[in-house]
């Protein structure tokens, strides 16, 4: 068989195993097998590449693999459930920095021959290539670092800063344009690189607080739109398919986070988040009641039914497997138990689902929010388990909050609320929630996992 031919077809089945695991991904029941399928179609494609590119020295290569898969594995293995979000924006940064360097090599490589050729459609991919993926990288370590709480999470705004934008924005277009006039200019291709990197951090840092999750998403969709322009440049059909994969579900995902919280894109990426000034609930500070194990026992005891919305807290004090627990027992005593699931609880899109997917709770009780919300007015008992932006009413009511507007698990509606967590703290989004001086609100102040292993013994003692 012709090498030529066989990369081609093993380039197909590679994108055939990419769609099907993207699908499979779709489901917590099939979501390993999608992980395993796109992993072989990796596999796959690296060796046809390798094969496909037989003349040249392997030594390099292996050296980058190995040392590439140990740091992957070093890194992954230590990242911690709730650090997903800022090591997949480093690992998009990561791939769009490899994109750059790839596009750059291939361009020294035209310059170093004794006739420099280059086609338009080549130059305009090279171009929108470095653009995107030299922001893309500056973009991601500036999300990470804000993720991580290496930088400032909140949004960095000064005077003028649009102004500088669009002279960044400016300086990129007139030397891409004079550029694609003139390919052989390789000053001008040094500074729409060199502007590129500035333009990321700048676009990044007036962004922060809960449209985070938003950024990491569109980020994810550059790195594909990067892959994918550049394929077209080195002329890889693999690279352009996985790519447009990547960029089209990139922009899917963010759609779908906006719509969860009730934003545009644009507002993400050009709002500035946060940056209105934070004011305290309702400016008379109400009074908080909290319950003890024993109050809490007895008022689920008698509940007939019962909802838990899980947050970001459960996810840190692993109290997956205690919640499912008590969510049994809850169950044997008589009352319909059901998990609210916001699509941005926790710190990243479908992170509750996977946590209670872990700890078996049967999924057929994992309730999406637009359907829980509806029957919210009937539920006797809402649990509130270390989530607080996802359950703040002030997105409904207070026109001056940073999160208003954003659809909220409407935990307020059930007759008693009782909300578990450590301290009056606020959540990501840094602010205030008045829930938490809600008539029908019992605090229960404690670790997530410890609160709820005492409420299942005291179920148990009794
Ligand atoms: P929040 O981040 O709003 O709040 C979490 C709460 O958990 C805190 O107030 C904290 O209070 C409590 N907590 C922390 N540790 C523990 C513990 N060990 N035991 C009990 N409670 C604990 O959580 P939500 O899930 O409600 O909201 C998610 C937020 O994160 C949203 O603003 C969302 O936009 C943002 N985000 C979401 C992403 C996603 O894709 N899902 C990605 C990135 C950000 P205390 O310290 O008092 O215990």
């Amino acid at each position: 068989m012709n090498i030529h031919f066989f990369v081609q077809i093993t380039y197909i089945l590679a994108s055939i195993l990419f769609a099907f695991g993207l699908k499979f991904l779709g489901s917590p029941e099939t979501a390993r097998k999608g992980n395993q399928l796109s992993a072989l179609g990796m596999l796959l494609a690296v060796i046809a590449t390798l094969v496909g590119n037989h003349m040249i020295g392997f030594q390099w290569i292996i050296l980058g693999l190995v040392i590439g898969s140990a740091l992957g594995a070093f890194v992954a293995l230590k990242a911690g459930m709730t650090q997903m979000p800022e090591m997949i924006a480093l690992l998009h940064g990561c791939g769009a920095l490899g994109s750059v360097f790839v596009d750059w090599v291939h361009y020294l490589k035209l310059h170093s021959q004794l006739i420099f050729t280059i086609n338009g459609v080549e130059s305009f991919a090279l171009f929108l290539s470095i653009v995107i993926g030299a922001l893309t990288f500056t973009g991601s370590l500036i999300a990470w670092g804000k993720l991580s709480e290496r930088l400032p999470g909140r949004p960095i705004l000064f005077p003028g800063q649009q102004w500088v934008n669009l002279m960044i924005l400016g300086g990129i277009l007139i030397s891409g344009v004079l550029f694609l006039m003139n390919p052989v200019r390789i000053d001008l291709f040094y500074t729409f690189l060199a502007l590129s990197f500035v333009f990321g951090i700048f676009l990044v840092i007036p962004i922060g607080g809960a449209d985070m999750p938003v950024v990491i998403s569109v980020l994810n969709s550059y790195s594909g739109v990067v892959a994918c322009t550049t394929g077209f440049v080195i002329n890889n059909t693999l690279l352009i398919v996985v790519g447009a994969i990547v960029g089209a579900n990139g922009v899917i995902l963010s759609i779908i986070m906006c719509k969860a919280m009730n934003r545009s894109l644009t507002n993400v990426l050009f709002g500035g988040f946060g940056a209105a000034k934070k004011k305290s609930v309702s400016g008379v500070k109400k009074e908080v009641h909290s319950a003890t194990i024993a109050d809490a026992q007895l008022i689920l005891e008698a509940a007939t039914s019962v909802v838990i919305a899980p947050g970001y807290g459960l996810a840190v004090a692993q109290a997956q497997h205690a919640v499912r627990e008590l969510g049994e027992i809850l169950e044997k005593n008589g009352a319909e138990v059901r998990y609210a699931i916001h699509p941005v609880a926790g710190r990243m899109p479908g992170h509750m689902n996977v946590l209670l997917a872990e700890a078996n709770v049967p999924y057929e009780q994992l309730v999406e929010m637009e359907h829980i919300n509806p029957t919210m007015n009937t539920v006797d008992v809402a649990i509130v388990i270390g989530a607080n932006d996802t359950v703040n009413p002030a997105a409904l009511t207070d026109k001056t909050s940073p999160i208003y507007g954003m659809p909220i698990i409407e935990t307020f509606k059930a007759k008693t609320v009782f909300v578990i967590k450590r301290s009056m703290a606020s959540g990501f989004a840094g602010i205030e929630n008045e829930l938490f001086y809600y008539d029908n609100t019992l605090m229960i102040f404690g670790d997530a996992k410890d609160v709820v292993q005492k409420l299942v013994a005291e179920f148990k003692n009794k």
